[in-house]
């Protein structure tokens, strides 16, 4: 009886060994896997975008608002990317602190537009600035478990390297005049700059449910002159347009690649490493489809 007692005081005096997980919640699926990765058992990771689903075009329940209403942290892509998101926090009351986990990166512009390009997560040395951020803010939120943050982040830090070299000797294998590619909206701009293949947005913006007749007899034009070979679908948006690519312009289908969201768990993207392995994959195998030069 006096050693249960004894067990009962040690349980109830070492509160920091159970002290509850940080609530944070991250704004979309792939953002959530990096907090996960750094924060592991210390964190409890909520995600407002699910996996294959549009950030662009989302649009937030009450019961999002009450997830983040109990949040310590939240963790942001920022650049534009979460438009709705100023909504959110004054609908849940949040009052905490905003990370933005693009903080210090290299921005591209996006289009023709002076927009930031929201999609840095495509290039792998940017991922890394992503995770640098989330420990920093992890580090911030809960400086109890200060060495844990900076142990997962430099473990995981080095996974993207490794990860990053594999990426490009995979790439290196297709002979530069075939590293062209055509995907459904403007999301590889960063994958395009850190990994020399040329990508054709055939729809721009997600938010634009099609592009014009003009801009699409446009596309297909593009593709018989500059022999654009492979197109790809993506696990965000529909399908149709570049089937009828492959319809109208004879363009081969190389496949889905994961643009703004992960896979379900278990699926082929379902972690940032896993949807960039795949990714490339995916790409390496379809670009070896187009012809040897323009
Ligand atoms: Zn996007």
């Amino acid at each position: 009886m006096r050693s249960l007692l004894a067990s009962l005081l040690f349980l109830l005096s070492s509160t920091h060994a159970y002290a509850a997980p940080l609530k944070v919640v991250a704004s979309f699926s792939i953002l959530g896997d990096m907090v996960k990765q750094v924060g592991g058992d210390n964190v409890e990771v909520g995600v407002l975008v699910g996996p294959n689903a549009d950030t662009h075009t989302f649009q937030p329940s009450p019961d999002d608002a009450k997830m983040l209403g109990k949040a310590d942290l939240i963790v942001v892509n920022g650049l534009g990317f979460e438009g709705w998101l100023g909504k959110l926090v004054v609908a849940a009351g949040y009052t905490g602190q905003i990370v933005r986990a693009t903080e210090n990166i290299n921005t591209l512009a996006l289009d023709t537009t002076r927009n930031q390009d929201p999609h840095a997560w495509q290039d792998l040395a940017n991922g890394k600035i992503y995770v640098a951020n989330i420990r920093d803010a992890l580090i911030k939120a809960d400086a109890d478990n200060e060495s844990t943050y900076r142990l997962n982040a430099e473990k995981y830090m080095n996974l993207i390297d490794q990860t990053d070299a594999w990426g490009r000797a995979e790439i290196s294998r297709v002979p530069v005049p075939k590293r062209r590619v055509i995907s459904s909206h403007n999301a590889f701009a960063y994958f395009s700059k850190a990994y020399g293949v040329a990508f054709i947005a055939a729809q721009g913006n997600t938010e634009e449910s099609s592009p014009s007749a003009a801009s699409l007899a446009a596309l297909i034009d593009q593709i018989k002159a500059r022999s654009v070979h492979v197109v790809f679908m993506e696990n965000i948006t529909d399908p149709r347009l570049i089937m009828q690519l492959e319809k109208d312009a004879g363009a081969y289908i190389g496949g889905t690649l994961f643009s703004d969201a992960l896979s379900v768990s278990g699926g082929p993207a379902d972690s940032y490493l896993a949807m960039y392995r795949n990714n490339i994959t995916t790409l390496v195998a379809g670009m070896l489809h187009n012809p040897p030069a323009p």
